[in-house]
């Protein structure tokens, strides 16, 4: 029986509540019924199965990039023929939308393995470095990317897919074995994978999938090589501080407050249009969903408006078949009463509710997809991450204002910028401590899986995606290679006083005349 079918089994036996002794109950958020029943892992079992990726790794890395390469297309293969049941458990243990789970993650995934099982072994080639130093005239230099050997992925519940399992596709093409532990919310999903990495070619305990709450996720950071993870930023802290006690290297993809700036010469239809798609989306539970934006004064009225329009258009309700509903319910039923309390502090605080504002009655757990004005940032709503359906937005005198209050905050994962004037749109892309950001679109980098990712300030340390979305899975080794060297260097003893007089010399003739200053 695979492990997915052993959670479900469980489930069904037991009917509903959350099972005491190291069982965790999945719940479908949009019905409140109970799904499944996974392991909490102890430390223990965690150590065993990251030693038998360890184990699993040496053979894993032996296949090399082709045969890696391999069972990534083969698994995008399964991933196709397979949709209807990934996108039916992600809707069920998520509550999105099915377009969500199709387009967010299903496609993403796909995406992502033929890309990394094609670009691997660019990013990875050993790099000849042509070396400046006359000490090291006929001398080979080269780089190369070996893996660490098993890595850690932890991961949240807001995309099970995209930021579980697609962090751990280059850690498996450069050779990694692979331990994830998904959120305890939403865990059945990357259960099933376990088993589909084995049905396409993977090694047994190449990939594993530890599932459990947040000691099982401590316990992995205390046995692996190397930890990338995925959550809000207290959690990211907590990890940081038990990698940097070990010695490994973490890179960390945290929380968000990201901005939106509609300058005056924005295309007012595209810039609301992209405002509530991105605020409400996934029911907001999105890092790099638009959480605030700023407005120039000459067309704050208009887009007020228009975003106003669009969001009362918006159905919600529980995911059912395509077209449905466009907003689903909320994951995880704590953060339900974050977005309330940041709604309630707006408001006390002075700021109008124009659309929304409250939680739907179950079951299930939504809430309604939300619009605010009137706010300012004395308020949550514009400084902490709420992670729900809510779009604040806030009247701007100039792009400077804008620019100012888009850089207030402890975040800077991503931004968006709407001019038509595309020179002066990128001008102040720039100017915003941001990890990424768009001009006139919103999000969509995601996508450009060629260009690093990461997050500045408190929203991340690294980057997935490009180059160092692959090389962060990789100790760099590197390699001097000696053709034909005489049997005794100038460098090497007996040290004489002519020698030490030849440097002195070579030095100053170099490096001992003053710059002429540049006029
Ligand atoms: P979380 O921090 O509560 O949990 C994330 C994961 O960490 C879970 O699997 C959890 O079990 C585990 N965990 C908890 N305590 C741990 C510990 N001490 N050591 C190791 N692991 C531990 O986050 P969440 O609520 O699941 O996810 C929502 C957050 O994730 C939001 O802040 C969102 O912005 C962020 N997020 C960021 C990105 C990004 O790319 N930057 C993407 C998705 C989500």
């Amino acid at each position: 029986m695979s492990a997915l079918e052993q959670s479900e089994s469980t489930a069904e036996a037991n009917g509903a509540p959350p099972a005491a002794g190291g069982r965790i109950a999945v719940e479908n958020p949009a019905t409140g019924e109970v799904i499944g029943q996974v392991d909490d892992m102890g430390a223990e079992q965690v150590k065993d199965m990251v030693a038998r990726a360890r184990l699993a790794q040496p053979g894993w890395e032996a296949l090399g990039f082709d045969g890696r390469a391999e069972v990534m297309l083969e698994l995008r293969h399964w991933f196709v023929q397979n949709r209807d049941r990934v996108l039916d458990l992600l809707v069920k243990e998520n509550g999105k939308t099915r377009e969500d789970a199709l387009l967010a993650e299903l496609f993403y995934v796909c995406d992502a393995l033929g890309f990394w099982a094609k670009r691997a072994r660019k990013y990875l080639a050993d790099e000849r470095i042509k070396t400046h130093s006359l000490l090291l005239l006929g001398k080979k230099v080269m780089v190369r990317h070996r893996p660490r050997g098993v890595v850690g992925v932890i991961g949240p519940w807001n995309y099970p897919l995209t930021n579980s399992f697609g962090d751990c596709i280059p850690a498996l093409m450069a050779g990694n074995a692979v331990v994830l532990k998904p959120s305890e919310v939403t865990p059945l999903t990357n259960l099933m994978l376990a088993d589909a990495a084995l049905e396409c070619g993977a090694p047994a305990d190449a990939f594993c999938v530890a599932t459990g709450g947040g000691g099982t996720g401590a316990a992995l950071v205390e046995n692996v090589d190397m930890i990338h993870f995925t959550g809000s930023t207290r959690t990211g802290r907590k990890v940081a501080i038990e990698a940097a006690q070990r010695l490994i290297p973490c890179s960390l993809e945290l929380g968000g407050k990201d901005p939106m700036i509609v300058l005056r010469d924005a295309d007012v239809d595209r810039a609301a249009n992209m405002a509530v798609q991105w605020a409400m989306a996934n029911s907001g539970q999105i890092c790099i969903a638009v959480e605030r934006v700023y407005v120039e004064e000459p067309v704050y009225d208009e887009f007020v408006g228009k975003v106003l329009a669009r969001t009362r258009e918006l159905r919600q309700g529980p995911p059912g078949e395509p077209g449905q509903v466009d907003v689903g319910a909320m994951t995880f039923p704590p953060q339900v009463e974050t977005v309330r309390s940041h709604v309630q502090d707006a408001v006390d605080k002075g700021a109008q509710v124009l659309a929304g504002g409250k939680a739907v009655d179950g079951p299930g757990q939504f809430f309604e997809p939300t619009v605010l004005t009137g706010v300012d940032h004395t308020m949550k709503i514009m400084t902490e991450e709420t992670f729900g359906p809510t779009l604040p937005i806030m009247k701007v005198r100039d792009a400077d204002e804008a620019v100012r209050l888009a850089n207030d905050s402890r975040y800077g994962l991503n931004s968006s910028v709407f001019s038509k004037d595309l020179a002066k749109g990128e001008r102040v892309a720039r100017r915003l401590h941001a990890g990424n950001a768009c001009v006139n679109d919103a999000l969509m980098n995601y996508l450009a899986l060629e260009a690093p990712f990461g997050g500045s300030n408190e929203s991340g340390l690294g980057a997935r995606h490009g180059a160092p979305g692959i090389r962060k899975y990789c100790a760099t080794q590197t390699i001097l290679v000696t053709r034909f060297g005489p049997k005794r260097e100038l460098t090497m003893f007996p040290n004489t006083a002519w020698k030490a007089k030849a440097f002195e010399k070579l030095m100053v003739l170099a490096w001992g005349r003053r710059r002429r200053k540049k006029r």
